[in-house]
């Protein structure tokens, strides 16, 4: 039940694994953790403790990078095992998503979504919105900002999701509705948290999200907030 992100010019893994530990107070049944290189996409996730994450990532992945998103989770649809944990990625292995909360009509997205030819590994609700996102933004064309927000204007549910594209790793998609999502803002780099306590060692300066708000977060440039029911994004 807590989310952790970074980008910027310092080693994410660090900084999310010590997020998701301070997170811990929250209660989660699992704990995941993907981190971009400059090349590619690391994923490690456990059914347990972030501990366990710890030695699991430690032993099986490339550690380096300097974006990456963690996470705690909570089931609510879908037993707690290491599939069902997230990060999830979309079906083409770009997207890659973590989420808190619920997506109450996921079933009968999941089913259209099969219909037109997408498949699931895990049980979740969550799998179901990353490949919503990737759809959308693959048959209408748009930057993922615009696709998570054309998304969410699809689910019914609660949220707080961060997003990355692996082949656009200087942006991550933020967006919140009942679940809290913090941004910490700092020098050419972004911390993003359910709360501040990942990130208050580094800066003091914070956005939180208001209900119903989205926030595109891009290296070298001020955050974009944005109303996840506007036309505004591009
Ligand atoms: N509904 C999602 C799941 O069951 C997210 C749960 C959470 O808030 O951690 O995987």
């Amino acid at each position: 039940c807590g989310i952790v992100g970074y980008i910027g010019h310092r080693d994410a893994y660090p900084i999310i694994m010590k997020g998701l530990q301070r997170l811990e107070y929250r209660g989660y049944d699992s704990a995941g953790i993907v981190l971009f290189d400059g090349e590619e996409t690391h994923l490690s996730k456990t059914k347990g403790k972030v501990e366990d994450l710890k030695k699991r990532a430690e032993s099986t992945i490339a550690v380096k990078g300097k974006l990456g998103l963690g996470h705690t989770r909570w089931a609510t649809h879908g037993v707690p095992n290491d599939i069902n944990s997230h990060p999830h990625y979309s079906n083409s292995g770009d997207l890659v998503i973590i989420h808190n909360g619920i997506i109450e009509n996921y079933e009968s997205i999941k089913k259209a979504l099969i219909g037109r030819g997408y498949s699931f590994e895990s049980d979740t609700d969550t799998e179901v919105l990353v490949n919503l996102i990737e759809e959308i933004k693959n048959t209408e064309d748009v930057k993922l900002g615009k696709a998570v927000q054309i998304a969410l204007n699809q689910v019914v549910g609660a949220y707080a999701i961060a997003v990355f594209d692996k082949n656009k790793p200087d942006e991550i998609v933020v967006a919140k509705l009942g679940s809290p999502l913090a941004i910490g803002i700092g020098e050419n780099e972004y911390f993003i948290a359910s709360d501040a306590s990942p990130f208050i060692e580094f800066t003091n300066n914070a956005v939180y999200l208001e209900d119903e708000e989205m926030a595109i977060v891009r290296i070298g440039k001020e955050i974009k907030l944005r109303k996840i029911k506007d036309d505004a994004i591009a």
